[in-house]
């Protein structure tokens, strides 16, 4: 079972990352969202949202379980078509209708939900637009638990309007998802560490048995 709280951040990109929050290979998926505090935790170390917003949301979740719950379930069902269109376009296929419409709709519904303001010290660098005013998610608003969710749909159709997908590339061991931003597209393996050490390894075993002598 994943463990958010040290899940690697290598996709290259929080829209990549999210989707590598159901891990495993491609026989077996591991789930590392289990919880709303989960989805919390990781949108903080994402940096989507800062310590104060995390706590705040917390402790609402905590008198709003019902609705924490639902929001847990949408930002799955998100994943899972953000996952299907960055699939198809490590495999250089069209993304499937479905799946766009439907990241469309929940940002359709994130930006009817926020209000056009220039933020309170201007929040963190990498959510600033060089304009300076930005959508705002006030605390108090009705669905405030939703506000992880509608901040991810915007890191997410942020990713698709102008991210590099054509350097999207599907590990060759599990079924994370990762920028190759290597100078020669050479990248294989999500991690080195991880599944690139265990292909080498395989690898070397493979090459002593063809190469043991004989009994
Ligand atoms: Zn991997």
């Amino acid at each position: 079972m994943g463990d958010i709280a040290r899940i690697e951040l290598i996709g290259g990109h929080p829209a990549v990352d999210f989707v590598n929050t159901l891990g495993g290979d491609h026989q077996t998926l591991d789930e590392c969202v289990h919880s709303y505090d989960d989805l919390l935790i990781w949108t903080e170390r994402a940096h989507l949202i800062d310590a104060h917003q995390a706590d705040t949301l917390r402790s609402l979740a905590s008198t709003r379980p019902a609705d924490a719950a639902r929001v847990l379930d949408d930002a799955r069902f998100l994943r899972s078509s953000v996952d299907r269109v960055l699939r198809a376009a490590t495999a250089n296929e069209s993304a499937p209708t479905d799946a766009l419409d439907h990241i469309r709709d929940v940002h359709a519904d994130a930006i009817g939900a926020a209000r056009l303001r220039m933020p309170a010290g201007a929040g963190s660098p990498g959510r600033r637009q060089s304009g300076g005013y930005d959508w705002t998610w006030p605390p108090g608003a009705p669905r405030q638990l939703a506000f992880v969710l509608w901040q991810l749909s915007r890191y997410v159709v942020d990713f698709l309007r102008t991210g590099d997908l054509h350097r999207l590339k599907r590990c060759a061991e599990c079924r994370w998802i990762f920028l190759d931003e290597s100078r020669n597209n050479s990248r294989r393996w999500c991690s080195m560490k991880g599944c690139g050490a265990r292909a080498k390894m395989r690898r070397y075993r493979a090459g002593h048995t063809r190469t043991a002598p004989r009994p």
